[in-house]
């Protein structure tokens, strides 16, 4: 999914044009001031940006941020990393740093830039209204963007449902050669065994894990896109997979990707007991943001309804703000019982999960 080189680029080029409007005239297209004498007290009309450290990366950002720029004028510049490494950009650049807004998809991850004190609070009684307080850092340090779940997609020709429970069932016998997941270094899988650490206590997720690694289909590989199109293809039966990921496979042009999540359906587990595992898409205001208006401006903007509308029509993700339009295919799955984790736990406990995961043989 890189589609971002252009708006590397951007940024490259808008810092450039900041810095060179700092020096003289300047040469960037969007200044109007440089062509018109301005009256002698007002500073001349700098370009208005917004700068994004980002570990998100699909497509509906992309439609949204260029939404954002027509509605405001505001260019919104991106550059995509990983999300621990842009933390530690944001640590090395301090002061010096162009980031306005960390933004990354998992709540342990957002909870360590703050314990980083790469970020500072986002004052807005917008957001405070349209988001709710579990979906975003106490202290407002950082905001929750869009919620996804990570849930069992199966075989609709081989598994009944009502052969599905909970996470937990996935070591069970009657998986036996069935199972697929991705890799343990995907930080979805190490968001999911750190909140069942935290529910379940260590011991016991260490025998899942073992057991689950015991059930595979094969070594884990690919992404979750993959998964499902491993139970299409018979490789195995039950996958982990979160749950955008199957609605962008519906509404996919490549044709072989739809045939294979029409022959799959989710099922959300834990239902009967301690709820489907969900994580967070969020952003942090950095602590040494220059554009900090504008960054608050922009996650006004992605936190109301429009585009969170899009965000779930588009991305299939679910919405923060409970006003927003939500597809047919969210529709359908309905109200379920989610996990009540402090995002905290997920940082806190990816260690442990991480060396569990590891001693499991999970690869
Ligand atoms: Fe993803």
């Amino acid at each position: 999914m890189m589609n971002n080189r252009s708006l590397l680029s951007g940024l490259a080029a808008a810092l450039l044009s900041v810095s060179l409007l700092v020096g003289c005239s300047g040469g960037s297209k969007a200044v109007p001031a440089a062509t018109t004498p301005a009256p002698a007290p007002t500073q001349p009309a700098k370009e208005q940006v917004v700068n994004l450290y980002s570990a998100r990366n699909y497509p509906v950002d992309t439609v949204l941020y260029e939404e954002f720029t027509k509605q405001t004028g505001i260019k919104v510049n991106v550059v995509q990393g990983k999300a621990e490494e842009l933390i530690e950009r944001l640590k090395r650049e301090g002061e010096s740093t162009p980031a306005d807004l960390f933004v990354t998809v998992d709540g342990g991850v957002l909870n360590n830039a703050k314990e980083s004190g790469v970020l500072q609070a986002m004052t807005s009684a917008t957001i405070e209204q349209t988001v709710p307080k579990a979906l975003r850092d106490k202290d407002n340090q950082w905001v929750g963007l869009s919620t996804r779940a990570r849930v069992i997609a199966y075989s609709k020709e081989r598994v009944k449902p009502d052969q599905l429970s909970t996470y937990e069932d996935l070591a069970s016998a009657q998986w036996k050669g069935k199972v697929l997941v991705r890799s343990s270094t995907s930080l979805y899988n190490q968001s999911l065994v750190a909140a069942l650490i935290d529910t379940n206590g260590e011991q016991a997720v260490q025998t899942w894990a073992q057991g689950v690694v015991a059930n595979m289909a094969r070594k884990p590989e690919g992404g979750d896109r993959d998964q499902v199109k491993a139970i299409a293809a018979g490789v195995g039966d039950v996958a982990i997979i979160n749950t955008y990921y199957y609605g962008q496979m519906l509404i996919s042009k490549d044709a072989e990707e739809v045939k294979a999540a029409e022959k799959v359906a989710l099922f959300f587990p834990n239902q009967k007991t301690n709820g489907t595992h969900i994580n967070i898409s969020g952003a942090g205001l950095t602590k040494h943001s220059k554009n900090k208006e504008n960054a608050i401006k922009l996650v006004e903007f992605l936190t109301g309804e429009a585009a969170q509308a899009k965000f779930a029509a588009e991305n299939f993700e679910f919405p923060v703000n409970t006003k927003a339009q939500k597809p047919e295919l969210l529709k359908t799955w309905g109200e379920f019982k989610t996990q009540q984790i402090d995002w905290v736990k997920l940082g806190t406990n990816n260690k442990k999960a991480l060396e569990l995961l590891t001693k499991a043989a999970w690869q």
